[in-house]
């Protein structure tokens, strides 16, 4: 981020309540509360997280209205240090809670999201076609740092980074075309170019395009997001984690399947990663064997409640997600409970299948029994949810008191389309609408219209 961009009054309180060779670099609003992020004299960055003192997290510091606390695993001498910051911005705790208060919506609600939203901020890059690219700038540019630089201004990156890795996932998950188009003879023929162009010297990570492509993010002050079929069986996974490790500036996310992070000395390495804002897993049941048939992997539902309690020990902010299928849908209530009591929220997303699915109809529940499994949620897996996304708003019972999102639009997915009934309804605005498999599988007749 631009630290002219942070309001300078902040700024200067922030400032004033840091260690003299400290400089404040980000405070932003977050999914529940604030986030702020200090570089310190090596430029290493420290990341804090500011909540409402009302909520029930943790924390390292509670003042009568705001809670603190560091994001990460804190060392010793460190969290006495983050202490005493603690304690001088709790002194001026009215004013740093006025000045929070006036800074912009989180980002998230400009990443296509939110009702009116764009996405125009985050621009996704897909690992073998970016190494190519960044290759050519290279021999226009004469270096990879210039041809990285190169590579931003042309996409015009300026928000965040998308970076999905293609190597093949262990998982079979019900809802991924991956699973089906791994043996079709165009996939065959992919895999043998990208093998081909990892070998010649044009890998995205073996080249040392990964770590300009950091570079130029972390001058540029774009964040990076890591996605992909499952990035952490990649081949090359230790030295992607070196770069990011030395990034401390560049503000992270993970997005992944995750099992891998049931190997404990993996999930700590990445809970000391600096700037990391979130790990982000699916979790389509607690009851395990519902899990694996959601995800094609037996075991993976064992591996996937390890991973979240490894993570959550590293200290890192985790996030889970659901795909709304029939089969994860009958256990909804005992897994939105399960990640409550772990102090944890999940954000349930609509079916919206990948173009060439197979058979998405099969999967996708009814609108009516959206409607009755959610109108009959306890207070305690109530509590447990986060979000909606992609969810027709007619299928949402009243005073559900859940932030809803809108679906995210992409090519690569199934037509999302309004029923004619949707014409007459006054919701209409902020809705998704019905995806194609959906309306083929259950018609129009569950739409409830509002007037
Ligand atoms: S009737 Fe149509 S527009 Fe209205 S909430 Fe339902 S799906 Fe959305």
């Amino acid at each position: 981020m631009d630290p002219s961009a942070l309001d300078p009054t902040l700024a200067s309180l922030w400032q004033r309540c840091l260690p003299p060779t400290w400089r404040v670099h980000d405070v932003r609003r977050g999914a529940s509360g604030w986030r702020a992020s200090c570089l310190d004299a090596q430029n290493a960055s420290h990341d804090f997280a500011i909540a409402r003192a009302s909520g029930d997290g943790p924390s390292m510091a509670r003042g009568e209205q705001l809670a603190l606390s560091h994001r990460g695993a804190a060392a010793g001498n460190d969290a006495e240090q983050y202490r005493a910051i603690f304690a001088k911005l709790l002194a001026h705790e009215t004013e740093l809670l006025a000045l929070l208060e006036r800074l912009p919506p989180a980002r998230r609600e400009t990443r296509g999201d939110a009702p009116g939203g764009s996405s125009r901020d985050v621009v996704m890059a897909r690992e073998h076609a970016l190494a190519l690219e960044l290759a050519s700038l290279r021999l226009a540019h004469g270096t990879l740092e210039r041809a990285a630089d190169a590579w931003a201004r042309r996409r015009n990156a300026s928000g965040e980074v998308m970076v999905y890795f293609e190597t093949r996932c262990k998982q079979a998950c019900e809802y991924c075309v991956e699973p089906t188009s791994r043996t079709s003879p165009t996939t065959r023929v992919l895999t043998v170019l990208r093998s081909g162009q990892d070998r010649i010297g044009l890998s995205l990570v073996r080249s040392g395009a990964w770590a300009a492509l950091l570079a130029a993010c972390e001058r540029r002050g774009i964040d990076v997001t890591i996605t992909g079929h499952d990035w952490l069986q990649h081949p090359d996974r230790d030295e992607i984690l070196a770069q990011l490790e030395a990034r401390p500036a560049v503000r992270k996310r993970i997005l992944s399947p995750s099992t891998e992070f049931a190997d404990e000395a993996l999930a700590t390495r990445v809970g000391r990663l600096h700037s990391l804002e979130v790990v982000s897993l699916s979790l389509q049941s607690c009851i395990p064997a519902v899990h694996d048939a959601c995800t094609g992997a037996p075991g993976s539902g064992i591996a996937v409640q390890l991973a979240v309690a490894n993570l959550q020990r590293a200290g890192i902010h985790v996030q889970l997600t659901m795909v709304l299928v029939r089969r994860a849908l009958g256990t909804l209530e005992a897994t939105l409970q399960w990640a409550s009591v772990r102090g944890l929220a999940m954000t349930l997303v609509a079916l919206t299948a990948d173009r060439g699915h197979p058979a998405p109809e099969a999967l996708q529940p009814s609108l009516a029994e959206i409607r009755d499994v959610l109108a009959n949620l306890s207070i305690e897996a109530r509590s447990g949810l986060e979000a909606l996304k992609g969810v027709p708003l007619c299928a949402i019972p009243t005073g559900l008191g859940v932030p809803v999102l809108r679906s995210h639009v992409s090519p690569e997915r199934e037509d999302v389309r309004f029923a004619r009934a949707c014409a007459r309804c006054s919701l209409r605005p902020d809705c998704s609408g019905l995806t194609a498999s959906y309306t083929r599988a259950w018609g129009e007749g569950e739409l409830r219209p509002v007037a």
